[in-house]
């Protein structure tokens, strides 16, 4: 599988082009729009400067979308490791596409090697990064990560977990304060051998 974007590019990509595909000015326009439509005065210093503010968070939480995920799945180039590699608890931040409202929690990987080819545990983490940093579903957010690995590194299974708590239901509606959603993807060997993927389960919630 090819790079699709060449480390200079992706370099520059990361320094600030990536901010220049989004229109902050557009975004500050209906932030602004927001603030009338409560009642405010978008224009009381404490605010002045929020459209502007906003703007750039918004940026900064979707600029997975600026990126290209596969980057990220390249096998290292010596180390070699056949048995199965967990990695466990990677913070993850995102935003969920019905309420524009963040949700976070925590990404579980688990993967297992074909011929030997394994990922850096950071681009794993990498890999989860730029596809939370999107305007996504939890259920979403896990299949792309699972089947971005698989299509990549090509292993014998992948299982991806998410365990997420979604501010637009803690915050509001039904106040469920403590209410965790968990999505799992499960691919290749994992899906075919129930022992393998037991065997994951435990070591991703610590339950024998
Ligand atoms: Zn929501």
């Amino acid at each position: 599988m090819a790079t699709k974007v060449s480390q200079e590019n992706s370099d520059n990509t990361s320094a600030g082009n990536e901010l220049a595909a989004v229109d902050l000015e557009r975004i500050a326009a209906g932030v602004r729009m927001i603030l009338e439509g409560l009642g405010e005065n978008p224009d009381r210093p404490g605010l002045l400067e929020t459209p502007r503010r906003v703007a750039e968070m918004y940026a900064e939480l979707t600029s997975g979308m600026r990126e290209d995920p596969q980057q990220h799945v390249v096998p290292l180039p010596g180390d070699k490791h056949d048995e199965m590699v967990i990695v466990k608890d990677i913070s993850i931040a995102s935003m969920c596409e019905h309420h524009l409202a963040p949700f976070v929690g925590k990404c579980h990987i688990a993967y297992i090697p074909r011929d030997g080819r394994i990922l850096g545990i950071s681009k794993l983490a990498r890999l989860a990064e730029t596809f939370s940093r999107r305007l996504q579903l939890q259920e979403r957010l896990t299949t792309d990560i699972a089947n971005t690995l698989f299509e990549g590194l090509k292993p014998i299974g992948v299982m991806v977990v998410i365990e997420a708590a979604h501010t637009c239901m803690t915050l509001r509606g039904v106040r469920k304060a403590d209410a965790k959603t968990v999505t799992s993807a499960v691919l290749g060997g994992f899906r075919t051998d129930p022992r393998t993927r037991a065997e994951a389960m435990a070591l991703i919630t610590g339950r024998e």
